[in-house]
């Protein structure tokens, strides 16, 4: 008897110290998701009226498939960048999409490509601008990080680079999609008669945000830009700190819409600083950063996130945003807003 009193005495005890800030700690981090990976295929002037119902379908198969191969490999103890490059492959094979085989038309009818990558631990990066040949600019920025002493290649450079690391190289043509193409006429016929051009239009982007069961963070983003842009623009895409950033410490994170604006507001990175300095939840600081910095600039966008601890953001200004997120026990698959 004198024992078990003595038992519940030491229980109480142990109980009582509970709010020292160890067992916070240690409370956060069995409480946290093992696994979380959000994706995006852009953001635009997307809505149910514009959609027929076939589209929509084969959207969302493509956005259902991203998101199984992710959890697939994330479930099996996949690196975080792995599953990036791996998933945003199949977001780039899809014409559905403004990256890889769906990247949309410039100027002169040619389709150039960014793409960017980001891993949290040691905030190694890579990126390709303005590539036209190189099936997968996803693993072009992937090998750029990993093998080779820069972060961004260019043009030429970069696709001599990618031919040289034996990625797969494509004619063109290979890029070519009639839907692109009907695009690029309407833009320039309606920039021709000064009339107003649909965000859709101009663009659209795929994206990749990873959360591993090793605690590690990674994001990745591709796109072939606007439709009709010139003079080898580039937008905030292939931007570490724009279109793309992670950091262990506090979140990974993807971004589409208006480049000039990512890019001048250094949005990822933004995100990431709110969190970090700002002590702002992953939810905060992605609303305030597209729901008011960027609304209050006249920038159209969104972004997917993930944090630490697997919380998961996906906001965006514009009507509809292809996105999605799993994680354990857990897939939404999204396209149109309110
Ligand atoms: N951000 C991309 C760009 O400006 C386009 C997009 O995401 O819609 O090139």
């Amino acid at each position: 008897m004198r024992f078990l009193t003595f038992l519940s005495i030491l229980f109480f005890i142990a109980c009582s110290t509970n709010n020292n800030p160890d067992q916070v700690f240690e409370t956060k981090m069995n409480t946290k998701t093992p696994y979380a990976m959000v994706i995006h295929g852009g953001a635009g002037t997307i809505t149910k009226e514009n959609m027929s119902a076939e589209n929509e379908k084969s959207i969302k198969a493509v956005l259902n498939k991203a998101l199984e191969k992710g959890e697939q490999l994330l479930q099996g103890g996949a690196d975080a960048i792995e599953v990036v490059e791996q998933v945003i492959h199949i977001l780039e094979d899809s014409p559905h999409f403004n990256a890889g085989k769906g990247a949309v038309f410039n100027y002169d009818g040619k389709n150039e490509m960014d793409a960017s990558i980001m891993e949290g631990a040691e905030l190694k990066a890579g990126a390709v601008g303005g590539v036209s040949n190189v099936k997968h600019p996803i693993s072009a920025a992937r090998a750029v990080m990993e093998k080779s002493v820069h972060v961004l290649l260019t043009g030429k450079g970069a696709e001599t680079f990618s031919k040289d690391q034996g990625l797969e190289i494509v004619d063109p043509s290979y890029f070519y999609t009639e839907d692109r193409m009907k695009a690029l006429k309407g833009v320039k016929e309606r920039a021709k008669k000064k009339m107003k051009i649909s965000e859709k239009e101009k663009h659209g982007t795929v994206g990749c945000a990873v959360l591993d069961k090793k605690g590690n963070l990674a994001a990745g983003t591709s796109t072939g830009g606007m439709t009709n842009k010139r003079w080898n623009r580039i937008g905030d895409s292939p931007i570490i700190g724009a279109g793309t950033y992670a950091n262990n410490k506090t979140c990974a994170v993807s971004c589409t819409g208006h480049g000039e604006y990512f890019i001048r507001y250094a949005v990822a990175h933004d995100l990431s600083a709110m969190m970090e300095y700002k002590g702002s939840s992953l939810a905060e600081a992605a609303d305030e950063i597209i729901n008011k910095k960027l609304i209050d600039a006249g920038g159209l966008g969104g972004l997917i996130a993930v944090d630490k601890d697997g919380n998961v953001a996906m906001p965006f200004n514009t009507p509809g945003m292809y996105r999605g997120y799993v994680k354990p026990g857990e897939k939404v698959v999204e396209i149109y807003g309110e």
